[in-house]
């Protein structure tokens, strides 16, 4: 083994959250041998020695990885997980980067972007995914349009099957009443995991632990390989209804992503209060630092108004803790993960 590689991390209020488990272990940078290893188990045709993460991530913003590899399928995706805790390569699982911010200096060693995408669903109502997945557009219009009932309520939201179990995807319940918070794990019966260890086993519920933007895999190392939802049989026109009404709550409050990038929410919630009030009542909105802006839409979401880096994030994100602190007493916490070097 060669040395051991930090990747510096984010200063002050922003270390929180970054990714830990990648940078905690007993790793080797990135060389031309162990790229070589990588290219002869991976495929050379499939590795990408300098890919420039920001394209993606939902934020456009992010420094090159010294290796990337697309996984096709959740095969896939276990061997080079596998390959790169061998080889004591750094690595980094990615969904559609919605969640997360990525320093501009890139991220030292592998990033794994997950597109195993395979799908079906039982006579009934099992769906079995592969957790790249795509859950808005793809697999809600997938269920749907087949008659199963429970994904419509996250039409919308930017994620991977993975990612949303990382996260516990979440959104409020269906127009009118909108009266309290619904979580994928409502429809969760278990997945397929591979554990540090390289071995593999499908866990359930219980093992997930999941919470408000919680489960295990945050501190486990534990990686979705695919996963299975309880569907239930349910009427296409109430569904169709439900995702064009939370498709218009969106577009009424939510920065458009294909022209205003970010990462949605930016700060963790505080219980009957709401971060994005706190922003607001100090008068935040429309803030600018560099090529970033708190968003008039929506005080707890920063865009990126082009060539917004990650340092401007950063700032951004001191400036409005400071100030909510400063003014109400109130500290808030980021949601978003930090990956790679800042
Ligand atoms: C415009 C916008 C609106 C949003 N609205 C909502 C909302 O209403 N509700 C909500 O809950 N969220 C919302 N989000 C946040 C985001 O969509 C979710 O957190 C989503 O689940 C992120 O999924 P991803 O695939 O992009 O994960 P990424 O951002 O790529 O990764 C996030 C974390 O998950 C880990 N991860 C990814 N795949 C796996 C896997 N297979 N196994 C283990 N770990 C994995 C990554 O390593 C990383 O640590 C919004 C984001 C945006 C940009």
């Amino acid at each position: 083994m060669g040395g051991i590689l930090v990747q510096r991390q984010p200063r002050g209020r922003v270390a929180r959250n970054r990714i830990g488990r990648t940078e905690n272990r007993l790793i080797v940078p990135v060389t031309a041998s162990n790229s070589d290893q990588l290219k002869a188990r991976l495929g050379a045709d499939r590795i990408h020695l300098g890919e420039v993460l920001a394209p993606y991530t939902t934020f456009r913003i992010g420094g090159p990885a010294d290796v990337f590899f697309e996984a096709r399928s959740a095969d896939e995706l276990a061997t080079a997980l596998r390959v790169a805790r061998e080889l004591g390569i750094p690595h980094f699982v990615l969904g559609l980067g919605a969640n997360i911010l990525v320093g501009d200096m890139g991220f030292r060693g592998l990033v794994i972007r997950n597109a195993a995408r395979s799908r079906s669903i039982t006579a009934d109502g099992i769906l079995e995914v592969e957790s790249g997945a795509v859950v808005w557009p793809d697999l809600i219009r997938f269920v749907v349009d087949a008659g199963w009932s429970g994904l419509e309520h996250y039409a919308g939201i930017p994620s991977t099957v993975g990612g949303a179990l990382w996260q516990n995807l979440h959104f409020l319940s269906p127009a009118p009443e909108r009266e309290r918070t619904m979580y994928i794990d409502e429809v969760f019966l278990d997945a397929r995991l591979l554990h540090p260890d390289g071995t593999a086993s499908v866990k359930g519920k219980d093992y997930f632990d999941f919470g408000y933007d919680q489960s295990v895999l945050h501190h486990s190392g534990d990686v979705v390989l695919s996963a299975r939802f309880a569907l239930e049989g349910g009427s296409p026109e109430t569904m169709n209804r439900i995702i064009e009404e939370n498709l218009a709550w969106r577009a009424e409050r939510h920065p458009p992503l294909d022209t205003e990038p970010s990462a949605g929410s930016i700060f963790k919630k505080i219980e009957g209060i709401g971060a994005g009030r706190l922003i607001d009542q100090c008068g935040l909105k429309g803030t600018r630092i560099g090529g970033i802006e708190i968003t008039r839409r929506h005080a707890n979401i920063m865009i990126n108004r082009g060539g917004g880096t990650a340092a401007d994030v950063r700032a951004m994100i001191d400036r409005v803790v400071e100030t909510v602190r400063a003014e109400t007493g109130y500290v808030l916490e980021p949601e978003i993960a930090f990956v790679g070097e800042f």
